[in-house]
């Protein structure tokens, strides 16, 4: 009865925290445990520990845990209450990660094992997206456990992609994935080992044929091939390497048309550019002298050189052109290493 009149009041004030209180122990009395920890819960009440405890609410608690992560000066909390049940504190802590990769960040040292134990599926996400988890104690974990794909996986991040190429090749004996890895290093020597790992292994030297035309030239792979080998679908991966190569070629001529038709129209552009009017007036100043190219006196006689990068000079203040250089450049421009000033336009008077 009186839980009924309590609920009546919430029904006018449903954000009234003592009522909600009053709810809660009282649906603590009448043993609905559950009714009560998701009212502690929205309200983030130090009680819910309590409660999950007395009344050993784990099992309740599991489908409720994304509540829990509300608590967020609470983590660490949560995490020692689950000490003893790790297959919940991986729950909580997987999703927590899941929501916010740095909140439980001190704690993805002790997910990988978590994840190794119980959600083998997610250790690898979780080794790609947590950048705070200790990559020495985590190759330890999957080395120990042998779990190749994590193993592999951790040896790349660290560096060490010779060890993780060898794994994919012994281990997992997957030519595609090896050829994938090696594509995604891009390391001659990765491409080397890997040559040398299927030249005795018929089925690695129909996928690497199959697969490194645009990365390593064949003929090295090819010239390799010892002789009396059988190879299953020969014919096959020689005519794809050929057909790879007449598409590269092809690539190439476009491009090659693409370059040249490029080339002409700026070139026509830079002539149109270069055809244009030179405006000479009393704003124009030597560029040696730095005194106004045109005399202030319009009778007199006078020569001013003009380049195409719109610098001028008097012609007397311009070296005299000897012999072994006859033609004249822009001592601006060609100081600078540029190279518009090659061309002259003379104007006289
Ligand atoms: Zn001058
Ligand atoms: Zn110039």
């Amino acid at each position: 009865v009186i839980v009924q009149a309590v609920r009546g009041h919430l029904k006018k004030d449903s954000q009234n925290r003592t009522l909600l209180k009053t709810l809660a122990e009282l649906y603590t009395y009448d043993k609905n445990y559950s009714s009560a920890l998701e009212i502690y819960l929205t309200l983030r009440h130090k009680d819910a520990f309590q409660l999950i405890h007395k009344h050993n609410l784990f099992s309740s608690i599991k489908d409720k845990i994304v509540l829990l992560m509300d608590f967020d000066s609470e983590i660490k909390k949560v995490v020692e209450e689950l000490e003893d049940r790790p297959e919940l504190q991986h729950v909580y802590l997987h999703k927590l990660f899941r929501r916010d990769h740095r909140k439980g960040q001190r704690y993805h040292e002790k997910q990988i094992s978590l994840y190794a134990e119980y959600d083998r599926p997610n250790l690898l996400p979780f080794l790609r997206d947590s950048i705070h988890c200790p990559l020495e104690k985590a190759l330890e974990i999957c080395q120990q456990r042998n779990f190749v794909e994590e193993t592999v996986y951790l040896l790349s991040r660290m560096g060490n992609s010779r060890s993780a190429l060898k794994m994919i090749t012994q281990e997992l004996q997957d030519v595609d994935k090896a050829i994938e890895f090696a594509k995604e290093q891009d390391d001659g020597e990765l491409w080397e080992d890997l040559i040398l790992y299927s030249i005795d292994k018929p089925p690695f030297i129909t996928g690497l044929l199959n697969n490194i035309g645009t990365h390593v030239d064949p003929i090295l792979l090819i010239h390799r091939i010892k002789e009396g080998m059988e190879i299953p679908n020969l014919r096959d991966s020689l005519v794809k390497i050929l057909q790879d190569y007449n598409l590269q070629i092809l690539l190439r001529e476009g491009c090659k048309k693409i370059l040249v038709a490029d080339s002409l129209s700026l070139l026509k552009k830079m002539h149109r550019t270069q055809m244009k009017g030179v405006l000479v007036d009393e704003e124009n100043i030597c560029e040696s002298c730095l005194s106004p190219v045109l005399p202030s006196d319009a009778a007199k006689p006078f020569s001013v050189v003009v380049f195409h990068c719109r610098h001028m000079f008097h012609k007397e203040c311009l070296p005299v052109p000897s012999m072994s250089s006859p033609a004249q450049f822009c001592n601006i421009c060609s100081a600078k290493h540029r190279g518009p000033g090659s061309a002259i336009l003379e104007m006289k008077k």
